[in-house]
């Protein structure tokens, strides 16, 4: 079958090169010298414009930082719709909002394209090792048919409801998610400054009711080791919450601890720059309270 893949980002990279192992696979990078260096490790074609890549496609999944970055790729003479064919399933793992997935899907239903709101979850380790979770919205006929290619880099492909339910279901575990990390942060600086070890704090709490994936994987992983690898910026994940709380406001649901994690976000954002990790703010706390958590 062929498969074409567009954003070689770094979670999209991981992904597009599981689907290179099964499917006769084409990618699309806006940085054009990463899909070639792609192609060149693995067993893929590069393609110049969205468009080419997408030609004789029978599945197109895209993987971009928004909804509006992939709605932007599908008009003009070398945009996605000028090379798709009727029938092809368009996957979307891109972390988006529901309302520009409704759209998208939209612009693509008069030419026979199904699409289906697909983005994921597990880092991209977890890209790597197979075992994202991926989170689905659109038809349950089109859920169907997207499981056996999703499977490539998923292991838990859950169907989440009609379209724009999986970008729903992303934004708001990308908020807890924010939430655990800006919490921890708060705590564990206060816990190692009142003199408990860290990673007798982390112990305790990993065995104990306050534990979360933040203080069970992302804290002893990459903070208490001092690692600080760059995985997933934090600019994205201040996007999802923004996402996350746009839904909440539409659907009139009160949110105020939610509505204050997200402006911590964002001025950490701002004050640690687009290329940061999303931990960062925990370095950042550390630094405003002159403690480590190391151990
Ligand atoms: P990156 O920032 O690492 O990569 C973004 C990718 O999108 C790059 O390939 C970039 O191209 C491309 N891109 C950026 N802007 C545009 C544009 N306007 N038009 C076309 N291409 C563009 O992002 P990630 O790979 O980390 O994230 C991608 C999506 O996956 C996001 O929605 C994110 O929230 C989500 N996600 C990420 C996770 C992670 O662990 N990283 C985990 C789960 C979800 P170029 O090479 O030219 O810069």
């Amino acid at each position: 079958m062929r498969v074409a893949f567009l954003g070689l980002g770094a979670i999209g990279t991981p992904m597009a090169a599981r689907l290179a192992s099964r499917y006769d696979l084409t990618v699309w990078n806006r940085t054009a010298e990463r899909a070639r260096a792609f192609a060149a490790e693995h067993r893929a074609k590069a393609a110049a414009t969205p468009g080419e890549a997408v030609t004789g496609a029978e599945v197109v999944i895209t993987c971009l930082p928004t909804s509006a970055d992939v709605e932007r790729l599908l008009a003009g003479p070398d945009g996605i719709v000028s090379g798709l064919g009727k029938g092809v399933l368009f996957l979307d793992c891109t972390s988006g909002d529901a309302a520009t997935s409704r759209s998208i899907a939209a612009r693509l239903a008069p030419h026979g394209v199904a699409f289906a709101d697909a983005p994921v979850s597990g880092g991209t380790n977890g890209a790597a090792a197979g075992v994202l979770t991926v989170m689905v919205g659109g038809d349950a006929e089109v859920f169907q048919r997207a499981v056996p290619v999703l499977e490539a880099f998923g292991k838990r492909i859950v169907h989440m409801g009609p379209l724009g339910a999986g970008d729903a279901m992303k934004a708001v575990n990308n908020a807890l998610l924010g939430v655990n990390i800006l919490a921890l942060a708060e705590g564990l600086t206060g816990l190692v400054k009142a003199g408990v070890n860290p990673r007798l704090a982390l112990d305790t709490l990993n065995a104990s009711s306050g534990r979360s994936f933040v203080s069970e994987s992302l804290i002893p992983e990459r903070v208490l080791t001092g690692a600080w690898p760059v995985t997933f910026r934090l600019a994205l994940l201040d996007k999802d919450v923004g996402i996350c709380l746009d839904l909440l406001r539409e659907l009139g649901i009160p949110a105020p601890l939610l509505e204050r994690a997200g402006e911590l976000l964002h001025q950490n954002r701002v004050a640690l720059g687009e290329d940061a990790d999303y931990l960062a703010p925990i370095r950042r706390q550390e630094q405003a309270t002159g403690v480590e958590i190391r151990g």
